[in-house]
């Protein structure tokens, strides 16, 4: 029985090796994670990092051994779901869109959509600082329209819940 001999830092050190290796194989080769990147185009995305649990393969006799692996993969607002770098299958999505982006840049299309959306709103808050008394500055009113959007999502996300 050469596993009496084996320290518990080897142990672990099997077991990552193991977790590692297995992942390894799960992770699709530079092809298909080109074409991975070539469907999911202009998508805005997010690059995570999961933690999840994983079973090794063989963790040895008499050994209940689950390791945490951090999984990195990027996560597909778009099409609201994972593009699959990692080859896990991820549960959950992101709690938030800070430090997206869109990959491979942003599509033209939507680059002149934000520009239309900013110009828009340089125009509003201009108009809201003319009309509203207490509306000092574009900043005043651009956290008037912030306030007035949170309650129009609200209401549009909301329906009564
Ligand atoms: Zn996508």
């Amino acid at each position: 029985m050469s596993e009496v001999d084996r320290t518990e830092a080897d142990v672990e050190t099997s077991v990552s090796d193991s977790v590692r290796k297995h992942l390894e194989a799960q992770e699709p080769s530079a092809e298909e994670k080109r074409a991975l990147r070539k469907a999911h185009d202009g998508h805005l995305v997010r690059d995570t990092t999961s933690q999840l649990s994983v079973d090794p393969d063989e963790p040895g006799p008499g050994m209940e051994v689950e390791a945490d692996a951090e999984i990195p993969d990027t996560y597909c607002f778009t099409c609201e779901a994972w593009i699959g770098f990692s080859g896990v299958d991820l549960r959950g999505t992101p709690r938030s869109r800070r430090d997206a982006y869109y990959l491979g840049g942003m599509p033209a299309d939507v680059r002149r959509a934000k520009a239309g959306t900013e110009d828009t709103l340089g125009e509003l808050a201009d108009a809201l600082t003319d009309r509203v008394g207490h509306l000092d500055s574009r900043g005043d009113a651009y956290e008037f329209i912030a306030t007035t959007l949170e309650e129009v999502r609200a209401d549009a996300n909301g329906g009564g819940a």
